[in-house]
């Protein structure tokens, strides 16, 4: 025996119950440890269920950047930077791609100022404010602004196209209405002339 024994010391991961040396494991801060397998099957899990984010133990959250130190794939570690960026942000601004097929968390509802959001897997666009398929060249219904104008042209008397919710002002003629995209409308009652065929009520009085 020469004396010198290297003691190294080993840590038991408390889920496979497995021993580690030093740098292959993960201290949650209630002091327990978990191997790189175990934290990668952790997030893996918690990148499908919500419920489980934040990721405990002993009812102690362990920080997302030490999560992220310990795991063995970069494309897990990519994905669950993307799930703490949607499991962040309240479900109500939430937007997920609109195809769906795709699904993937867009991001938050953004400011006003911005109308579409593009999927940066699928380049599909998605509505910044009614958080469905983005509206190309037309107005989203459920703008605010364009609620506003729809109210004030039903006051004065103007019809909104019933295909793309255009606000139209009628200067002469008769009730048949051609919008800018295309859809023949009554003025009258304001719906497609295949629906009300010029015999409504409305379209009479005029
Ligand atoms: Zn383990
Ligand atoms: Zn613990
Ligand atoms: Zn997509
Ligand atoms: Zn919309
Ligand atoms: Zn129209
Ligand atoms: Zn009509």
């Amino acid at each position: 025996v020469n004396g010198s024994v290297d003691v190294v010391r080993r840590f038991e991961c408390v889920c496979c119950t497995d021993s580690f040396k030093p740098e292959e494991v993960l201290r949650a801060p209630c002091q327990h440890y978990y191997c790189r397998t175990c934290v990668t099957s952790l997030v893996k899990a918690c990148t499908k269920d919500e419920s489980l984010f934040p990721i405990k133990c002993c009812k102690k959250p362990i920080t997302a950047t030490s999560l992220r130190s310990h795991l063995e794939s970069d494309d897990l570690r990519d994905l669950f930077s993307l799930k703490i960026i949607e499991y962040n942000t309240p479900a109500t601004r939430r937007v997920y791609c609109p195809k769906t097929r795709c699904s993937t968390f867009m991001g938050s509802l953004p400011s006003s100022s911005t109308r579409e959001m593009t999927c940066q897997k699928c380049h599909a666009q998605a509505c910044g404010i009614c958080r469905g398929t983005a509206h190309v060249g037309k107005d989203c219904p459920q703008d605010k602004g364009c609620l506003e104008v729809r109210e004030m042209a039903k006051r004065v008397g103007w019809q909104t196209c019933p295909k793309c919710m255009a606000v139209i002002q009628r200067v002469w003629g008769c009730n048949s209405m051609v919008c800018k995209c295309g859809t023949n409308f009554c003025y009258g009652c304001g719906a497609t002339m295949l629906v009300c065929k010029g015999s409504c009520a409305k379209s009479a009085a005029y």
